[in-house]
């Protein structure tokens, strides 16, 4: 599942693709934009925020994609064979580079002055330049009794992370995902070190909230189940948390994040 971090560099290689460039093609195969054409359109820019992407063309409209679990926009040179199979979701290209959204969990396409429509009801976007870390974190506090693990993946609170970074943050702040958010003594460190986690991460690839780059020794408890606490040596745990089907798996140390 890509994070805010993964969506934010997927923006940047849009853009570089097709910012102020004039549509040559457009194929949308789903279902309810089958007879949409851009073609002739220039593409104005691509914004991320959290995890769903806008593509605003000329003549005030914007493509709204959403990666989901599996979902990502691959670029490359005009001509060349798309992927086989039913995968592909939405074809943008101009002379001289296509993208190819494969597998993308939504595409829509609206005006650009409704985006508030898809986008509105999120918080503040983690890697967003008007970043509000007070709104994200009164956002958090409204409701005290919903578990901490469940708040920080719930976008409406903040946009950004997803099962990776919800499980690192907790564990660098000692704090246990069972814990209600009104007992997280120090909501504003917990939110701007999830915030700063993306920060470093956005520019690259791979996810290193150790500080070390050696392959293995990346996270401190995302995809370590099982093997002993990079800190106290206790098991790493593994569970489902929330109500969102897709974003279940929460990984932590019961010794370093009691409660
Ligand atoms: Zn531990």
């Amino acid at each position: 599942m890509p994070e805010g971090d993964a969506v934010y560099r997927t923006a940047e290689r849009l853009r570089h693709a097709l910012d102020g460039r004039v549509l040559t093609r457009s194929d949308f195969r789903v279902p309810r934009h089958a007879t949409a054409d851009l073609t002739g359109r220039a593409v104005t820019r691509t914004e991320s925020y959290g995890k769903h992407l806008l593509t605003r063309v000329e003549g005030g409209l914007t493509v709204h994609t959403h990666l989901r679990m599996e979902g990502s926009w691959v670029v490359m040179p005009e001509g060349r064979r798309l992927p086989q199979g039913d995968k592909v979701r939405l074809v943008l290209a101009n002379a001289e580079w296509q993208a190819v959204g494969v597998r993308l969990g939504m595409v829509d396409l609206l005006r650009t002055e409704h985006e508030d429509r898809v986008i509105g009801h999120l918080g503040p976007d983690l890697l967003g330049q008007d970043w509000d870390q007070d709104e994200a974190v009164a956002r958090l506090r409204r409701n005290p009794d919903t578990t901490i693990g469940e708040a920080l993946l719930d976008q409406r609170n903040l946009a950004g992370i997803g099962t990776i970074y919800r499980a690192e943050t907790l564990f660098l702040r000692g704090v246990s995902p069972w814990r209600p958010v009104g007992a997280v003594a120090d909501l504003d460190g917990l939110v701007s070190l999830a915030r700063r986690l993306l920060e470093a991460n956005k520019d690259h690839a791979s996810t290193i909230t150790t500080g070390d780059r050696r392959r293995g020794f990346e996270t401190w408890v995302y995809g370590r189940a099982g093997r002993p606490c990079r800190r106290c040596g206790s098991r790493i745990r593994r569970g489902e948390m929330g109500a969102q089907p897709q974003e279940r798996l929460i990984l932590w140390c019961d010794r370093c994040q009691p409660g």
